[in-house]
């Protein structure tokens, strides 16, 4: 292991670097889960995350990485047998649906190239030949983290309002709530899937389910086994700022700290922040004369940038360069995309010269991997951090 000084750029789409704020509070001692102390932690956080969701409904949180999440929304809402609608996005969009299929649900995934977000027109056909109203939840990545594309879920909510058609809607944030414009009540979403690790500036560990009173109702007659994430011991618990188990204590007292720090930028201001750092990245892309992987300018990800690598070039030698010399960790490509493209991180904790940094070095690991590289790239995302 070589010395190395400063920091480490942990420039990945999640885990995101940890603010010292939260670090600190994550160091204090743990408490009793059912003494009258933790009740007030517990009715603090479960309060405060709502606005973060756009929500004034439950939010369940669980001890678990994203993917039981992914589970809960699944196991709290269907029935074996059921049929479900998932979009072909990305790599997670694909191992949610696997997941479906492994729980006993029948999948419909609508294929996709990778480049395009779930498809509202493409929704509108398969809806309207859904008839018999067969189809039980719509799935869609929000955010879809091996891409960098956004869904316009909006759009998704319209197309199953503008058919008629009853079908939940269920949508992951994992790696854009707290740096995407985000609305559950508003855009009608049934079950909202979350993450600690990405937007929220959190250790992995917890995860969420933002919960529509249509989740709730369905909840009690869905007939998918379930126990460790049943909602109803849960939101019964927390009613009084409680747990059935034991909870994750000390990434609540993080928690706490994250949700004041969201709070006092305001949301609208951090959703600008990360609509800006990904705009200065992506005049960094061009202006190197590479290529973003999303194809739409209306579905570019506020929270990450996927960068396609020219013909005969491998992104992954790209990364290692880039952490050997640099000590920076980029993302790296996920399934079909492995090896073809690496992905840059701009989410969480993190301000304009964190990314000028994170540039820079990507910037020079191109060049030392012999990657054609125009050096205006740079300066172009510059040009846009300069402008408030
Ligand atoms: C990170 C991520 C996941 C997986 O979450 P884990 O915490 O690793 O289980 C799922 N979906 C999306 C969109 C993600 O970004």
């Amino acid at each position: 292991m070589t010395l190395r000084t400063g920091r480490h750029f942990l420039q990945i789409p999640g885990p995101t670097n940890v603010p010292d704020q939260v670090l600190r509070a994550m160091a204090a001692p743990t408490i009793d889960h059912r003494g009258p102390e933790f009740a007030e932690l517990g009715l603090r956080v479960l309060q405060r995350i709502k606005p973060v969701f756009g929500t004034t409904n439950p939010v369940v949180i669980y001890p678990a990485s994203g993917t039981g999440a992914w589970e809960a929304a699944l196991v709290n809402t269907l029935s074996p047998g059921d049929r479900v609608l998932c979009f072909e996005t990305g790599h997670f969009a694909t191992l949610w649906q696997e997941m479906a299929g492994s729980l006993g649900l029948e999948v419909d995934f609508v294929p996709g190239d990778w480049r395009h977000g779930a498809d509202p027109a493409e929704l509108t056909r398969r809806l309207e030949a859904d008839i018999s109203h067969s189809l039980k939840a719509v799935c869609v990545v929000h955010n879809e983290t091996s891409t960098g594309v956004t869904s316009r879920i909006a759009e998704i909510r319209r197309a199953l309002d503008d058919a008629g058609h009853p079908a939940l809607l269920l949508v992951d944030t994992i790696s854009s709530l707290g740096s995407i414009d985000y609305r559950h009540d508003e855009w009608g979403v049934d079950v909202t899937v979350a993450g600690s690790q990405k937007g929220l500036m959190l250790p992995p560990g917890l995860s969420f389910n933002a919960v529509s009173d249509k989740a709730l109702a369905a909840s009690r007659t869905a007939r998918l086994p379930r126990s460790f994430w049943d909602w109803e011991p849960i939101i019964e618990s927390n009613r009084r700022g409680y747990f059935p188990y034991t909870p994750a204590t000390n990434l609540l007292y993080g928690l706490a700290v994250a949700l004041d720090m969201l709070d006092a930028e305001g949301l609208p201001e951090v959703y600008a922040r990360h609509a800006r750092h990904a705009a200065a990245t992506r005049a960094a892309v061009r202006g190197w004369g590479l290529e973003v992987l999303c194809a739409d300018e209306r579905e570019h990800s506020g929270s990450l940038t996927a960068v396609l690598m020219p013909e005969g070039h491998d992104a992954d030698k790209v990364r290692k360069v880039i952490l050997e010399r640099f000590d920076m960790s980029l993302g790296a490509g996920l399934g079909k995309l492995s090896g073809r493209v690496f992905r840059i991180g701009h989410l969480g904790h993190f301000n304009d010269l964190t990314l000028a940094g994170t540039l820079a070095g990507v910037q020079m690991g191109l060049e030392l991997s012999g990657v054609p590289t125009d050096p205006a790239g740079l300066g172009a995302a510059l040009d846009v951090l300069r402008n408030p």
